[in-house]
């Protein structure tokens, strides 16, 4: 068991009064696509490469990269796909990129931080990725992790663009690029909003560690305000703006995700379906009500079941 034999047609994510929300997959490995595909993902929202990188001595060479990433583009012919460079350094520790024990690697040499530091990397990514890109065709937008400010957003989108890059934007993942959003955002062709980190962030409860878990939770009102920032810095710029953490699997949130701003959605393929029905439901300026309400709450269970009661 467990083959999927009849793709289903594809259906576009759309909101009852007709907005399309795009429905994105996050996928870990290019043999993630096919099914993806299968289950309806209009693109890729999240590609996380890390894959490529784990347990290699050195990293791996560019035409290596490229024909990895031309699989995944290849199965997303036309459509967007969103790949992340690479965001070593919190559960992963590469030595060639000087990984060293760290207390506290969430807060520590994570992401663009150590890329920035080993520009060489991120340059050979970056490189195979437009290889792959002119290989493909492929609808390519490529974003950072764990970017903190203005500085590293100009930096990083610099060195995409020297390199034939032409969609490029960053992961908002860290409170602080949350809090700077009008500043950061209109330098950026698109952002995409890391609701993981910036929950285990603006909570400041490691998002490993069970004795904390609870805290990890993308209700919180603080998380909900921060995303607010970020959604009306985008609709201020008109840049487009996405979410790729595992909230958007969650329907109830998906539609306070809209609300707040998102014009798409990433998610595990699995979430996909249930999460278009939801949608189906609502129309943008209810979506936008919902989210007003779960703001005032006082914590993340009052969010939810404000959301869920309205909704009902
Ligand atoms: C996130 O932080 O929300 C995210 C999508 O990235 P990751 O879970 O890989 O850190
Ligand atoms: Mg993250």
């Amino acid at each position: 068991g467990g083959t999927v034999s009849t793709p289903r047609p594809l259906t576009p994510g759309r909101l009852a009064d007709g907005t399309a929300i795009p429905l994105l997959a996050n996928v870990g490995s290019p043999e993630e696509a096919a099914p993806a595909v299968a289950l309806g993902a209009e693109g890729v929202g999240l590609f996380r490469t890390e894959f490529l990188y784990l347990d290699a001595r050195t990293a791996p060479s560019v035409e290596l990269q490229r024909s990895r990433y031309r699989d995944l583009m290849a199965a997303f012919s036309g459509r967007k796909v969103v790949v992340r460079v690479l965001d070593a350094g919190a559960d992963k520790q590469l030595a060639f990129l000087g990984h060293t024990h760290e207390e506290n690697p969430a807060l520590g040499r994570r992401g663009l931080r150590a890329l920035r530091e080993h520009e060489d990397v991120l340059r050979d990514q970056l490189t195979a990725l437009a290889e792959a890109q002119n290989d493909t065709g492929a609808d390519l937008w490529v974003m950072a992790p764990m970017v903190a400010d203005v500085d590293e957003t100009a930096y990083f989108i610099g060195v995409a663009r020297s390199l034939g890059l032409s969609t490029v934007g960053i992961t908002v993942e860290v409170p602080s690029a949350a809090v700077l959003a009008d500043q950061i955002v209109p330098l950026c062709d698109f952002v995409s909003i890391g609701t993981n980190d910036l929950t285990q962030y603006t909570l400041a409860a490691d998002r490993q560690l069970g004795s904390v878990a609870h805290y990890q939770d993308p209700w919180h009102p603080a998380v909900l305000r921060l995303i607010k920032l970020i959604g009306d810095a985008a609709r201020v710029s008109n840049t487009p703006v996405g979410v790729c953490g595992e909230s958007a699997s969650d329907p109830l949130m998906a539609v306070t995700l809209v609300g707040l701003g998102a014009d798409d959605l990433s998610m595990s393929p699995g979430a996909l379906a249930d999460v278009r029905a939801t949608l189906a439901g609502v129309t943008l300026e209810q979506a936008r009500e919902l989210a007003t309400l779960a703001l005032v709450q006082h914590s993340a269970a009052d969010a939810r079941a404000a959301v869920a009661n309205a909704l009902a």
